[in-house]
């Protein structure tokens, strides 16, 4: 999307102050370090000023010189490696605290915009940083089997509930380690409760850990979108498309129900449609079923869902319920390992 001047100030703004935020924490740590090991502060200035001798000496070409400062400089590293150790830290306790330590919390790796300057352009455009407290809570670490029933059977596949929700997890984590190799996309689908939702949530945040673009959309919202550029002209509408069709994943949440029209449905087509061709991957979850896809959307929409999209059911007791029924009692999850 092409941003404004505006909204090119703005994000500028947040690195800034990112980056003035990590002087003082790391300003902050220092003198907390300092006050209790002088000699790390004494190690500080004399790697400084080895690294300026080092520079004169670089330039007159002494290479024996420039040798034997070498040993100092690596003898002096390792010394506060050893004082930092043995307060239980790392040569990154020194480092600023970067939210990106790709572009250092700069927004750019040389002349080009970092990876998370995309997302930052995202999070902008679309409102998505709501998205990021509900992911500190809805991720793998909090993942629970526990609300899957162990006896409870699928008809159709004759498993467990319980058996059925590994099998999608499985299906997620497969998916997320062939992300940047394999293009795939996922279709969650079963009844309201299931924990669709919290699964593509699980993904979301996964992405976006390792610096993938991720924008998060209900149907209702995105329809919205769709239906706010259907006034604008050809080439300002398409531009506003423009990270819908090319962010790294894009999750369209509940769709069914949002209020659909042959305008929208055409839309979320192109939208489908340009994302396969672009080969970016998309997570939809629904409470429809299969056969109610092509009725209330189109012939093509279906077949193009069930011959890209890896098809996933879940069933379970509506998991909101059972939440609340637990919610006096203490909590059962057993965490999951993601990696
Ligand atoms: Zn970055």
């Amino acid at each position: 999307m092409a941003l404004s001047n505006l909204q090119y100030d703005e994000i500028q703004r947040q690195y800034d102050a990112r980056q003035l935020q990590n002087q003082h924490i790391l300003q902050k740590r220092k003198t907390q370090l300092y006050l209790k090991y002088p000699r790390l502060k004494e190690l500080e200035s004399l790697i400084a000023s080895v690294s300026v001798h080092f520079a004169r000496l670089l330039l007159d070409g002494d290479e024996q010189a420039m040798a034997q400062l070498k040993q100092t400089l690596a003898h002096y590293r390792t010394e506060r490696a050893e004082i930092l150790a043995s307060a239980g830290l790392t040569d990154r306790y020194l480092e600023p605290p970067y939210t990106c330590p790709d572009c250092k919390d700069t927004g750019y790796i040389g002349s080009k915009r970092c990876h998370c300057f995309k997302q930052a352009a995202i999070d902008l455009v679309y409102t998505q940083s709501n998205i990021r407290s509900v992911l500190e809570e809805e991720n793998f670490t909090h993942y629970s089997f526990t609300y899957y029933s162990e006896t409870k059977k699928s008809d159709t596949t004759g498993l467990t509930y319980r058996e059925t929700a590994q099998d999608a997890v499985r299906e997620s984590l497969l998916f997320l380690k062939q992300f940047d190799t394999e293009f795939q996309n996922l279709f969650l689908y079963g009844d309201t409760g299931t924990g669709k939702t919290f699964l593509s949530h699980c993904i979301a945040k996964e992405l976006l850990d390792t610096g993938h673009s991720v924008i998060y959309f209900t149907a209702f919202g995105l329809f919205e979108v769709l239906e706010k550029h259907k006034f604008e002209k050809d080439r300002e509408a398409s531009s506003s498309m423009q990270h819908i069709f090319d962010c790294d994943l894009l999750i369209i949440d509940d769709l069914g129900t949002e209020l659909s029209n042959s305008f929208t449905v055409s839309q979320l087509f192109l939208c489908l449609n340009e994302r396969i061709l672009r080969k970016k991957s998309t997570i939809i979850s629904t409470n429809l079923g299969i056969d109610q896809l092509s009725i209330i959307y189109s012939e093509r929409i279906f077949s193009r869902i069930t011959s890209s999209y890896t098809m996933l059911k879940l069933y379970c007791d509506d998991i909101r319920l059972q939440k609340r029924k637990l919610s006096n009692g203490a909590d059962h999850s057993v965490p999951l390992q993601t990696k």
